[in-house]
């Protein structure tokens, strides 16, 4: 397959600086006074009616009731906007998308490196558009697990500058190894190409560009090759970890379970996926603090979607297979303390789904707090972000959602996201 030739011009020079500290807001608009009745700060919800002031971009003060009833918040001048019967939230995030992962109608093929179309630009311009789905579903942070030619760097300083809305983005770029089918890589890595200075090189050039995450393919496995084969030793991947810190860090992408015990043992921050984790392995990650991001939703999806997608006969009984797998995983994973991480993995037309994830996760034990507290503050952990962004709290973004009605009695609210402000700026209203 050819590779396109050209970069997008701008790339290299919008590849200095994005640390994995929060974007810049661009013209952030004067103060906005919420009223709505609750609020979930991240961790725990406060029923009565709440007030939470914005000004400049963050969270100025918030007023919650008390035993006195509720203060009240005297902001003359502010915008008033009342969100009766809401309750508001901290914008989510998904710790896993693919923004610029696309279906070609004309191919019947998955784009996941930009090769149908062959222009990274045409690409960016695709994953804007998903970027956009994406914050009106109610995330405005998303952790980025694969992009080609960079383009996920250049779609957030695009965002970041105001040129096109979209959640914050941090980003991991390419996937290494890449996926296969590409003629300029070896796939799978056979011994001779995965050695500890490619990978750890491949770490540092990632570091170098400005990527907070490096993403390695530590297995083999998609749903349709569930073999989970291990690419890369424990010793390969510590290489890697360590040229990453300590301002970023890898997640790797485990199938099987000989993978994730290498990955868990070489300490990367997040194993996504996750299938066929046992006791062990999920002891370890509790005691290391390594977190899971378990993307049970998208198998659904690729079931709903078979037919559409051309999937080959039986996918419906090996997804639900898989399906049951990361469900059981979950399950020890919670049972061991390990801290779970929302991730949708969102792919093709699914962008703007991903609150479903959340949904997911309480059909695999999680109660409806933990499951928000996923796709709040345990994400901000992950990302290192806590106190800047999934938390409703003074000094933090003003990333805020609302839901009508209370998400922790009915979850499926996630999916009815009525009101979404980032950075202070109203992106949509009920
Ligand atoms: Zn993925």
């Amino acid at each position: 397959m050819m590779r396109p030739a050209i970069h997008l011009a701008a790339v290299a020079a919008l590849c200095l600086s994005l640390a994995p500290a929060l974007h810049r807001d661009h013209a952030v608009a004067g103060s906005i006074l919420l009223t709505a009745d609750r609020l979930f700060d991240g961790r725990v919800l406060r029923e009565g009616p709440v007030q939470v002031l914005v000004r400049d971009g963050k969270i100025e003060t918030m007023a919650l009731p008390g035993a006195h009833g509720t203060p009240r918040i005297d902001a003359p001048g502010a915008e008033r906007i009342d969100l009766p019967g809401h309750t508001l939230l901290p914008g989510f995030i998904d710790a896993h998308t693919h923004l610029t992962y696309l279906w070609s109608d004309t191919t019947h093929a998955p784009n996941y490196l930009g090769d149908y179309l062959g222009s990274p630009i045409v690409v960016a311009f695709e994953a804007a558009r998903n970027a956009e789905k994406t914050l009106r579903a109610g995330f405005t942070t998303v952790r980025q697990l694969g992009a080609s030619d960079d383009v996920d760097l250049a779609l957030a300083q695009a965002i970041d500058r105001g040129l096109t809305p979209g959640p914050r983005i941090v980003a991991a770029g390419a996937i290494y190894p890449p996926f296969p089918g590409r003629a300029d890589i070896r796939w799978p890595p056979d011994g001779t190409a995965a050695t500890r200075q490619e990978i750890v090189a491949k770490a540092r050039e990632y570091l170098g560009k400005g990527y907070a995450w490096v993403k390695i393919y530590e297995t083999s496995g998609t749903w349709d090759d569930t073999t989970g084969v291990p690419y890369y030793t424990r010793d390969e991947l510590a290489g890697a970890v360590e040229a990453a810190a300590p301002r970023g860090w890898v997640a790797a992408h485990c199938m099987g379970l000989e993978g994730a015990r290498r990955a868990v043992a070489a300490g990367v921050r997040s194993i996504e996926h996750g299938s066929r984790l046992d006791r062990a392995v999920v002891r370890d990650m509790a005691r290391r603090g390594i977190f899971l991001v378990p993307t049970l939703y998208h198998l659904q999806w690729y079931a709903d979607h078979g037919a559409a997608l051309e999937y080959g006969p039986g996918y419906g009984d090996r997804l639900a297979a898989l399906q049951k797998e990361q469900f059981d995983s979950v399950g020890r994973a919670r049972a061991a303390g390990v801290k779970i991480a929302c991730g949708s993995d969102a792919v093709y037309s699914m962008h703007g789904e991903n609150a479903q994830e959340i949904i997911w996760l309480t059909k695999a034990g999680l109660t409806p707090v933990e499951a928000l507290r996923s796709a709040t503050a345990v994400n901000a952990e992950l990302l290192d972000l806590e106190g800047e962004i999934g938390c409703l709290a003074p000094h933090a973004a003003a990333d805020i959602i609302a839901v009508p009605g209370d998400p922790t009695r009915d979850i499926n609210l996630v999916s009815r996201v009525a009101f979404v402000m980032k950075g202070g700026h109203v992106v949509r209203r009920p």
